[in-house]
């Protein structure tokens, strides 16, 4: 546990009411309480509840910071508490310092090196006590039934070494290829040609020996070249595979020479704001976004959030004070949401100009005009050399998030993501009472 101010750990305060801790050299107490406070009867509030439960009462009155109260609710201070350090975060984040595992399942040809994976248990190494973060990397090969056979055996015995935690967050990270026509994910070789499982055969290869287990609730990364988005049919799979194993979050990304590399800005920063300050993915996607501009110029970002999936964590901050509920902001039981990056002028409304004017052959002649009939859904672009010209029309259904500086603009966004989502619906259930 750590501090909520200083981030530090050390002799802390728990909150009665939530998962935060705040250290004794950030909350002040006067020397002759300090027993009091010990006791059992008495409560600490952290400040973060204390600001809440003001707001929650609907009073627009503040009230002072006492910290410690009976179980009444009356403070056992004399005085207002004294708050040393300041506040680098919102009052909804906490800390977090749960255990998390960290699988990265590697094709056996690919380099691990400097991975997104790597780059994450890197990022988490000082927020986690040292056996409360687990890293395993698994260099996978399932081209065969032999070696198949093999990987099962291996999981079996990672598995027996992870039984010892109770993981709040399993981070499952798979780097591999995909097949150009059919989008199948490669599983590994034989007779040194890459060959998959089939197309339904690849998760139920790789997740086995128990392993299986430990996918439920995950969040799984699948860094993988965009056919297997691209394609329809495989796609519909892998949304399946989500389901049925029960992840509760999948990224992926859908260029087809996808540089998986290019994700490590966003991963951090799903580090900090997900895995340390515990908020929800969809609360923070847009931060996510924002953090990888060189990710959103070669890939767009697919987030399948499951929301009835199976739930590894407690509840988050929002949910001690709200009850624990689904988030409102998702009605069914399944949201692909695809974000594409778009700017005015080289991305319209996501898509790539091409680098050489189709009739003249000139390079880079383009020139963003004024659409003359619909403005606000075309961009229409002109060859500065032969005035060709190519128009773009917003794709039906998309959802605009302004990037940063697309919202200082006073008219229209010129830059942000397209945000398509398509949702499954809930299965009605038929209670009767
Ligand atoms: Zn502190
Ligand atoms: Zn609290
Ligand atoms: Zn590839
Ligand atoms: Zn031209």
């Amino acid at each position: 546990k750590y501090c909520l101010f200083c981030w530090d750990g050390g002799a802390l305060y728990e909150c009665s009411i939530c998962p935060r801790t705040v250290c004794v050299n950030c909350v002040v107490i006067p020397a002759e309480f300090r027993e009091r406070v010990e006791h059992p009867d008495v409560h600490f509030v952290c400040p973060g509840c204390h600001e809440m439960r003001g707001k929650a009462s609907g009073s627009n009155t503040m009230s002072p910071y006492f910290g410690f109260e009976d179980h009444n609710g009356t403070p056992v201070l004399t005085d207002p508490a004294t708050i040393h350090g300041h506040i680098e975060m919102p009052s909804r984040s906490q800390i977090s310092s749960n255990p998390i595992l960290v699988l990265h399942f590697v094709l056996t040809s690919l380099d691990p090196l400097g991975s997104p994976a790597a780059i994450m248990q890197h990022k988490l190494r000082p927020y986690r006590p040292k056996d409360s973060l687990q890293f395993h990397e698994i260099i996978f090969d399932i081209g065969t039934d032999e070696k198949a056979e093999r990987h099962a055996e291996s999981m079996e015995i990672l598995v027996g070494r992870l039984k010892l935690l109770e993981y709040e967050r399993v981070e499952i990270f798979v780097y591999t290829h995909s097949e150009v026509e059919r989008g199948d994910i490669w599983g590994g070789y034989e007779d040194d040609e890459l060959v998959g499982r089939g197309r339904a055969k690849f998760f139920a290869a790789l997740f086995v020996g128990g392993i299986e287990e430990y996918v439920r609730g995950a969040t799984l990364w699948v860094l993988i070249c965009g056919h297997t988005v691209r394609q329809p049919d495989s796609f519909k799979l892998l949304q399946t595979c989500v389901k049925e194993y029960e992840v509760e979050h999948a990224f992926t990304f859908d260029a087809v020479l996808f540089h998986a590399c290019l994700t490590i800005p966003f991963v951090v920063i799903y580090v900090r704001r997900v895995l340390v300050e515990g908020f929800e993915v969809q609360e923070v996607m847009h931060d996510l976004l924002q953090a990888c501009p060189r990710l959103a110029m070669h890939s767009s970002i697919i987030h399948i959030h499951n929301t009835t999936a199976f739930r590894r964590r407690y509840p988050t901050l929002i949910e001690y004070h709200q009850g624990v509920k689904p988030i409102p902001t998702t009605t069914g039981s399944m949201t692909v949401s695809t974000y594409t990056y778009f700017h005015d002028s080289n991305r319209p409304f996501g898509n790539t100009l091409p680098y050489q004017c189709s009739h003249c052959k000139c390079v880079r002649s383009w020139k963003h005009v004024a659409s003359d009939h619909n403005p606000l859904n075309e961009r229409k672009f002109i060859c500065k050399s032969c005035c060709y010209a190519v128009t773009y029309t917003k794709p039906e259904q998309s959802k605009i998030i302004p990037s940063s500086q697309g919202q200082k603009s006073r008219h229209a966004p010129v830059s942000g993501w397209l945000m398509s989502v398509t949702i499954e619906p809930c299965m009605s259930e038929s209670v009767v009472v």
